[in-house]
């Protein structure tokens, strides 16, 4: 089997446009046809991310941007409130702690929500003037209720940071409403785009906030961002050819229509849990949190990762993201983000239910497919 079908949470696969758009000759950063490239860019991204607030492109992945987002704003000594819960939540603290600044963690067990009531617990007893959340935890399958998160943090009037690497161009993200002062994305997850490219939206707050800290670093400074971005331009020379597939990605999405997408993963994900239910497979997250863009689901006690993950990959070519940390072998996790459509997921089920059937595994053959079926078809 040489093809291999990416239903990972990220890197997803790219259109033939996008494909295309990344195979032509490089061209000068410091032009006027690149800067109109990255004025496109803004624009678009501005649109997905809903703000009005300056977005910078990073060349880097996901990760670069949350780096830069705390190290941009944190001292050595500074508490940070990080809303825990999975791996890319538990990255935060690992970034503030790497600049020297002091965690206060509000944990939620793996598969579970962030409360409200327990941000505010940590943050009346805390100094703390920035609060870190994951909106999509994507190595758990939970979407965070940001709004009602959002709305402590603006209430103790700290400064908040956002990860919606796995939102952004695929489910709603409301950066001006919710008041997210760093809302952060990557240009492989959603957005359909290739991996290398990480984006933040900084509100005027938390320029203001950076402007008054002490500490910077040097590449990563998003400062030198925003200068050159009202000059239409990068700092430091972007990568030419992921540029161009953005945009290209982003031209595709506007084609599509926002609302149009949000719909076509919420649509997705439905069918996603229905379609695990009705095999007798238990979903991972808390039902009224699941996610819209990756769906983790529980594997059998008879079963092993080997059965569902290793043979989707061998027969089918389908590759399938398995369970992180300590849940590690016992969950296995659909990305249904970018460009997956109807007929991907009744693919990817088909063939899931065939591997589990020469797994040993007994269910109602078709129930699977069938469950999706009917998401899909409802009016
Ligand atoms: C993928 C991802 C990241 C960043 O990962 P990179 O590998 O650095 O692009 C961060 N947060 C979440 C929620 C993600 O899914």
């Amino acid at each position: 089997m040489s093809r291999t079908k990416l239903m990972i949470p990220g890197p997803v696969e790219l259109s033939p446009g996008v494909l295309e758009a990344m195979s032509r000759p490089v061209i000068g950063h410091r032009t006027p046809e690149f800067d109109e490239v990255l004025e496109y860019c803004w624009d678009i991204l501005k649109k997905l991310f809903r703000t009005r607030n300056d977005v910078v492109v990073i060349t880097g992945s996901g990760t670069s941007a949350m780096d830069a987002a705390i190290s941009n704003i944190i001292g050595v000594g500074d508490e940070v409130v990080c809303c825990t819960g999975g791996k890319f939540s538990e990255r935060f603290v690992e970034i503030v702690k790497s600049y020297g600044g002091v965690p206060r963690e509000v944990e939620v067990e793996w598969g579970c929500a962030v409360r409200p009531e327990d941000v505010e617990e940590v943050l009346s007893d805390s100094s703390a003037r920035v609060v870190t959340l994951t909106h999509n935890e994507t190595s758990t399958g939970v979407l965070n209720d940001a709004g009602a998160v959002a709305k402590v943090v603006r209430d103790y009037g700290a400064v908040f940071v956002m990860d919606a690497i796995t939102s952004v161009g695929g489910d709603d993200v409301r950066t001006d409403e919710w008041g997210v002062d760093i809302c952060l994305s990557g240009s492989q997850k959603c957005l359909a785009a290739p991996p290398g490219l990480a984006m933040a939206a900084v509100s005027e707050r938390a320029w203001e906030m950076m402007a008054d800290n002490q500490s910077r670093g040097y590449y990563l400074n998003l400062l030198k961002y925003r200068g050159s971005l009202k000059k239409s331009t990068t700092p430091f020379t972007p990568s030419v050819p992921l540029v161009m597939g953005l945009k290209r990605a982003l031209w595709e999405i506007m084609d599509e229509g926002l609302e149009a997408r949000i719909s076509r993963h919420r649509g997705l994900a439905r069918a996603s849990r229905e379609a695990a239910l009705a095999l007798g497979l238990g979903l991972f997250a808390d039902p009224a949190f699941a996610s819209n863009t990756v769906t983790a689901i529980n594997i059998p006690d008879s079963l092993t990762d080997d059965d569902v993950r290793g043979r989707m990959k061998r027969d089918f070519g389908i590759l399938l993201a398995g369970g992180q940390d300590h849940v590690k072998g016992k969950i296995f996790r659909i990305g249904h983000m970018g460009n997956v459509g109807q007929e991907d997921l009744l693919e990817v089920l088909s063939a899931l239910e065939m591997c589990l059937d020469k797994s040993g595994f007994s269910f109602k053959t078709g129930s699977g497919v069938s469950a999706a079926e009917d998401v899909f078809s409802e009016k």
